[in-house]
């Protein structure tokens, strides 16, 4: 048998990046979670070491390193409200890009040469069609898409220079929680569509708003490709698995490969949890493309990756059952 390797799980504190770990430890891998607790939950840092500290602190991350021989590192730690990023970038771009400088450079001097990277559909800006293929032209709308896009260029130049493998995991819409209910979406202010509609089903909020009822889709209202977290988990071992193989540098898109209006998930709201979900009609929220769908199929082919959870109402009932506990424990918790 194998000895267990440490896994830099850099953001394991929050959303993805816990059931990252979930999965990391499942397959008998230690996940050493790397969190500063500004948007990450000590709660959610369960299935390992916790190491509090901030991206952009280099000694600290250097330790790390040190104290756990790191074998490999994934990255989830990033601001990723699209709207902040407008009025905000300076946020975006210190955090998102600077400060992975800084990780990229304790992996050199570690040696540690494997990296896994949350990238972004954002990243594609407006496409020209859809469903998007990774080759598809990126040409970001606002400064989380490009923070994202510097990120991947970066790690292109890094890997030409020092052979620093990676893969670059563009993540269509990450939804839905953990089937075990260990783990699922707590951001704090929550901006997300299915946290929201979900509050709003349950009284927690009053209504839901709408951004946007002039695209051009056939609803009006905009969009996306709705991917379960788990699955976005399992793409990650994956991935990690070919850059052990000794393969990089690699780029997936991660999706179901069907898009979801906002008014649809509305309506899958209201089918799983039985109740009805109020919804006023707001102006289009800045920086917000009509639709985005991926195709994944490289992911399938070269990874290996199947989905597990395609059905929206599966991935909409297990964010339900989630919220339902978040709010059992803490009555104002996910709000
Ligand atoms: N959205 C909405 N009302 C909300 C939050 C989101 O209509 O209160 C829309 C948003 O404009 C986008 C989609 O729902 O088209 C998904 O937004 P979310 O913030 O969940 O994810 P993003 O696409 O920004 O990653």
């Amino acid at each position: 048998m194998k000895a267990p390797a440490n896994v830099l799980v850099v953001g394991g504190a929050g959303y993805i990046g816990s059931h990252a770990c979930k999965a990391i430890a499942a397959r008998g891998d230690v996940p050493v979670c790397f969190d500063n607790l500004g948007a990450g939950h000590r709660e959610l840092a369960k299935w390992g070491p916790l190491v509090v500290g901030d991206l952009g602190d280099g000694a600290t991350l250097a330790k790390v390193f040190r104290d756990f021989r790191i074998d490999a590192v994934m990255h989830f730690a990033a601001h990723a409200y699209v709207g902040e990023s407008v009025t905000d970038p300076a946020k975006y771009y210190r955090n998102n890009v600077a400060s992975t400088v800084t990780l990229l450079d304790c992996m050199r001097k570690a040696g540690v040469d494997a990296i896994v990277f949350s990238s972004s559909c954002a990243t594609y800006g407006i496409p020209d069609s859809v469903p998007i293929t990774e080759d598809h032209p990126q040409r970001p709308i606002n400064p989380y898409g490009w923070s994202k896009l510097m990120v991947e260029q970066i790690l292109k130049d890094y890997q030409q220079a020092y052979g620093l493998r990676h893969a670059v995991l563009r993540y269509f819409n990450a939804a839905g929680a953990d089937p075990d209910c260990d783990t699922g979406e707590w951001h704090d202010p929550e901006t997300h569509l299915i946290p929201l509609v979900l509050d709003s089903a349950m009284g927690r909020r009053p209504q839901v708003a709408i951004f946007g009822t002039d695209y051009p889709t056939p609803d009006g209202t905009c969009i996306r490709d709705y991917i379960h977290v788990t699955d976005l988990a399992d793409a990650h071992i994956l991935a990690l698995d070919q850059l052990r193989r000794g393969l990089g540098s690699l780029v997936f898109n991660l999706g179901n490969g069907q898009g979801f209006s906002v008014r649809e998930i509305i309506a899958s709201a209201e089918r799983v949890t039985g109740l009805r979900v109020p919804a006023t009609i707001a102006s289009r929220r800045a920086g917000d493309p009509p639709a985005l769908v991926g195709d994944a199929r490289k992911a399938r082919e070269l990874l290996g990756w199947l989905p597990r959870f395609q059905s929206i109402d599966t991935i909409v009932g297990s964010a339900w059952a989630w919220q339902r506990r978040v709010a059992a424990i803490e009555p104002k918790g996910a709000a």
